[in-house]
């Protein structure tokens, strides 16, 4: 081999190394501007498809922008007593013997109590929303890192389908607590009960992608009220995949004499220490700002006990339910 061609070789190496690197350079930032592009349109997607979905279900908002609902509501429950009072839900009717409002172990009944890890597992679960309180009760819980169950009812405006994609988004869980709320309605029937049902579900999907698969009777499934037999619509529910939730502790926020914080706290404490399985009943309606008020206090001292923790209710979840006749 020539000096000459040596040299040449010598030199163009090195420039041919360099020049691949820059290539590769090149190449591999151009890759990553594009996935970071692909990842902005598949994140734009997503919102455009949240938003669509709003959109959409907008032609589904019958009244004005009603916050609460609740005037709405109350006019058709039938409530004993003082109209002022009227709200639509009655879950401490079923045991008005006790003052404290907590509802009597002696009536739930426990599944996988034999399979204990001695961990205290508590589900704040709450009822009757969306409401003007939703948001407050969200920011709460986001606070705390905590997540819960919301068991909702039929609200179609545009607030109301916030608040059901934000339980959502924000990891809880979101249940169902009938369309109506209207006992007379609802229980009048299977057939009745079963459209409710299909009603509630439905408007749960088509506002958030999801379909819901836990339901807490209106007025719990050991209700007094009920023309029909409780356990055909158990049934009913078991038939479509739903699984129904009592609770084993009342916070005691429904009850006809609104309750201060305080009391609030102490009954939504009570027992979760002596028991594996906690199903704290809580409202989350217009009426209910006490409830808002009480959180708080109720995240902490939970927080405080030795090996318990706060959960959304899941398949995972040991079913806590009334017994009944
Ligand atoms: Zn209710």
């Amino acid at each position: 081999m020539s000096k000459r061609t040596e040299k040449i070789i010598q030199l163009f190496i090195p420039a041919a190394l360099a020049l691949m690197c820059i290539v590769i350079a090149l190449l591999g930032s151009r890759v990553i501007s594009l996935e970071k592009r692909l990842a902005g349109y598949r994140a734009y997607e997503e919102l455009g498809e949240r938003e669509n979905r709003l959109v959409q279900l907008s032609w589904m908002e019958e009244n004005a922008y009603d916050d609460s609902g609740i005037s709405d509501l109350a006019a058709r429950v039938n409530l004993p007593g003082d109209a002022s009072l009227a709200y639509p839900c009655d879950e401490y009717d079923p045991h008005p013997s006790d003052a404290r409002g907590s509802y009597n172990q002696s009536g739930v009944t426990y599944a996988a109590d034999s399979d204990s890890d001695g961990i205290h597992r508590v589900y704040l679960t709450f009822d009757d929303g969306p409401s003007i309180y939703t948001d407050d009760i969200l920011d709460i819980l986001d606070a705390y890192g905590v997540k819960a169950t919301f068991f909702v009812v039929g609200r179609e405006n545009t607030a109301s389908y916030a608040r059901y994609l934000r339980i959502i988004e924000e990891g809880h869980t979101l249940g169902m607590h009938s369309y109506s709320h209207v006992y007379n309605d609802i229980y009048a029937s299977p057939e009745s009960f079963a459209e409710d049902t299909e009603r509630i579900r439905t408007l749960l999907e088509d506002v958030t992608g999801q379909t819901p698969v836990f339901y807490r009777f209106p007025g719990g499934s050991s209700n007094d009220v009920s023309s029909t037999d409780m356990h055909e619509l158990e049934a009913y529910l078991d038939s479509e995949g739903i699984i129904y939730f009592d609770w084993n502790v009342s916070s005691g926020d429904a009850g006809r004499e609104p309750l201060t914080p305080d009391q609030i706290i102490r009954n939504a404490l009570q027992g979760i220490e002596s028991r594996d399985t906690t199903v704290i009943l809580f409202h989350d309606t217009a009426a209910k700002k006490s409830t808002v008020y009480a959180l708080p206090s109720i995240i902490e001292a939970i927080q405080a006990m030795d090996n318990t923790e706060i959960l959304p209710i899941t398949y995972d979840t040991t079913v806590i339910q009334h017994d009944h006749p």
